[in-house]
């Protein structure tokens, strides 16, 4: 009988076990704690528990599954809030925040009923991850119930249209002389990317109706994002709004809350969320993976793995999903923390050497691909990245950086100036420009967002540049054109770039109103410097009641009308003409 010959902290040794491998799931001790083996020399394999081993004693039994860590995928998903594990969360919450020990390892229900409708017939020749049948998960979710990977043949009995458990046999699929029972439901290990047939170059953006996000620094659908930040620079509440706006059919939040109690929020908030397109409620789309800072860390080392194995399995389905983390760095303290357990010979700042290859192998599996040759789907991620002491040069910042193609940079001094989000227009960067500039320009008949956006950011850099000249000259000694600059650089700042996540009005912005408000603030700034050249003092030109009305825009416009940007570029014109006249 495989034994405990080591008990300490969350990893163990245990000494009997012949026909185990590396990443084998087991269970330790009389409470049947979960554990991961790790290494193996000989018979002796060091266990990575994922619960608290207080209790554990050396001749404790230890339990081979014969399975890699898995998470079981199939309906149900949408809505759960998960542990690190996949195990559902909602039912414990109920009661207390901590989990206990050894609990019942089931993500999925069965009992619950769903209504399968079939898609095949008797006689049908189905290949890996063809489509059997569909299940209406939720009112904004259509499960699609697919071959597992590595099962082709022909179907010989299917369901008829019916309520089923998951556990339920709804197929069988011969392949010579093998028969295959299909359920509803299939295990995958999470470590293990699932294949895809061939990764397809960004189109897309994924919109995210955060101006400064979309308008500047777009991300696209299947790309990979980072958000590091300092404390308190809006990490949270940037991912929050992803996951509310965010025009993807899925998401998955994972959380490793800074604060015990921060989580807690999340498992609040999320709930009760609505959709704000659909009205329904966010969780008929999203799943939560929940750690909580009274959790074991191993589990918040796995729970990353077991976001983006479901993130790849509705991608699988044609869905696009996303997948926030927040924050990254809090998952690469548990893999400090487990490597210093280990006893491994550290490397910069005691994170272990293979930090970088970690966060490699989590990263490239976002993407937009081709399932089958009839099915796309993609998996973008976005992790919050949250330095300590604000410090952008430590490990997990730097290795991310080299890992993602979208960087949004949260910067201090703006959240110190309550400029939110606090999104760096000047560190930040996105690859996606050029690739999705035809997209872009295609949102709006005569605005081009390619040549607007280098307009734009042209005034917000020269700004910049001409800042540092004002904090030792003051402004008053700058030539007009350049304070004129200066003040549609501020225009820029607060009627486009800030944009607050509490202002029910502002909080999601479409492209086509980014488009028209962008336009109307430039088309102001180059009108406006026709008049300087005609000597009209820029101090009457910042004056007009205009301005006022461009830096309300962005609330009280709303897409419904967005003619009224018309109006407002009419007004820009009637107020500076008779300003010109006056000077005539
Ligand atoms: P972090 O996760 O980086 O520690 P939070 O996301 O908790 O920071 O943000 C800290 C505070 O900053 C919030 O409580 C809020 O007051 C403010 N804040 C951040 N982003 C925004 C935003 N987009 N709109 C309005 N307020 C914001």
């Amino acid at each position: 009988m495989p034994e405990v010959i080591e008990a300490w902290g969350l990893v163990v040794k245990a000494k009997g076990l012949k026909n185990s491998f590396i990443g084998e799931l087991v269970y330790v001790g009389k409470e049947n704690l979960i554990g991961e083996i790790i290494s193996l020399n000989k018979e002796i394999a060091t266990i990575q528990v994922y619960e608290d081993t207080t209790g554990l004693k050396i001749g404790d039994e230890v339990k081979p599954s014969g399975e890699f860590l898995s998470i079981e995928l199939g309906p149900g998903l949408i809505g759960k809030v998960l542990d690190g594990l996949g195990r559902p969360l909602q039912e414990f919450l109920k009661e207390s925040y901590f989990i206990k020990k050894g609990f019942t390892f089931e993500t999925l229900n069965r009992e619950r009923k769903w209504r399968f409708i079939p898609k095949v017939k008797p006689g049908d020749y189905l290949k890996e991850l063809d489509i059997i049948g569909e299940v209406p998960e939720t009112f904004l979710i259509t499960h699609k119930i697919m071959v597992p990977l590595k099962m082709k043949g022909r179907v010989i009995e299917i369901a008829r249209e019916g309520e089923y458990k998951i556990s339920e046999t709804i197929c069988k699929i011969q392949d010579e002389d093998k028969i295959y029972e299909v359920k509803m439901y299939t295990k995958w290990p999470v470590r293990k990317k699932r294949p895809v047939l061939r990764y397809l170059p960004a189109s897309e953006p994924l919109i995210t109706g955060q101006r400064v996000l979309d308008f500047f620094f777009p991300l696209a659908k299947g790309g990979r994002a980072i958000i590091p930040g300092g404390f308190g620079t809006g990490k949270t509440v940037l991912q929050h709004q992803l996951a509310k706006f965010s025009d993807v059919d899925i998401i998955i939040y994972i959380g490793c809350g800074e604060r015990g109690n921060e989580m807690t929020q999340v498992l609040k908030d999320f709930p009760v969320l609505k959709d704000p397109k659909t009205k329904r409620p966010l969780l008929e789309r999203t799943i939560l993976i929940a750690n909580t800072s009274n959790m074991p860390v191993t589990a918040r080392e796995a729970s990353i793995y077991t976001g983006i194995t479901i993130a790849e399995y509705f991608r699988d389905q044609g869905y696009n999903v996303a997948l926030m983390a927040d924050s990254t760095s809090r998952w690469a303290e548990a893999l400090r923390e487990i490597s210093a357990r280990l006893e491994e010979i550290p490397a910069e700042e005691g994170y272990p050497a293979y930090l970088a290859s970690k966060l490699a192998e989590f990263y490239e599996r976002a993407g937009r691909c081709k399932v089958t040759e009839s099915r796309e789907g993609s998996v973008t991620v976005v992790g919050a990245v949250s330095p300590p002491g604000g410090d952008f040069s430590e490990p997990v910042t730097v290795y991310s950086k080299q890992l993602v193609n979208t960087l949004w940079i949260l910067d201090k001094e703006l959240a110190s100036q309550r400029h939110f989000p606090a999104i760096s227009w000047i560190q930040s960067y996105s690859e996606f420009i050029e690739k999705l500039s035809e997209w872009w320009d295609a949102q709006s008949e005569g605005i081009k967002w390619s040549e607007l956006r280098k307009k734009a950011m042209r005034i917000l850099k020269e700004d910049e540049n001409l800042q540092k000249i004002v904090r030792l000259i003051g402004t008053e000694a700058l030539p007009d054109p350049q304070k004129l600059l200066l003040f549609s650089a501020k225009l820029i700042k607060e009627g486009f770039l800030q944009q607050l996540a509490f202002e029910e009005r502002d909080n999601f912005c479409s492209p086509q109103k980014q488009l028209e408000l962008m336009h109307t603030l430039i088309y102001f700034y180059e009108r406006a410097q026709k008049l300087l050249k005609k000597k009209i003092p820029v101090s009457k030109i910042i004056k007009l009641p205009v301005v006022n009305e461009l830096l309300r825009a962005k609330i009280e416009i709303t897409d419904k009308d967005l003619d009224r940007f018309k109006d407002l570029r009419r007004a820009i014109d009637t107020q500076l003409s008779y300003l010109e006249r006056e000077y005539e």
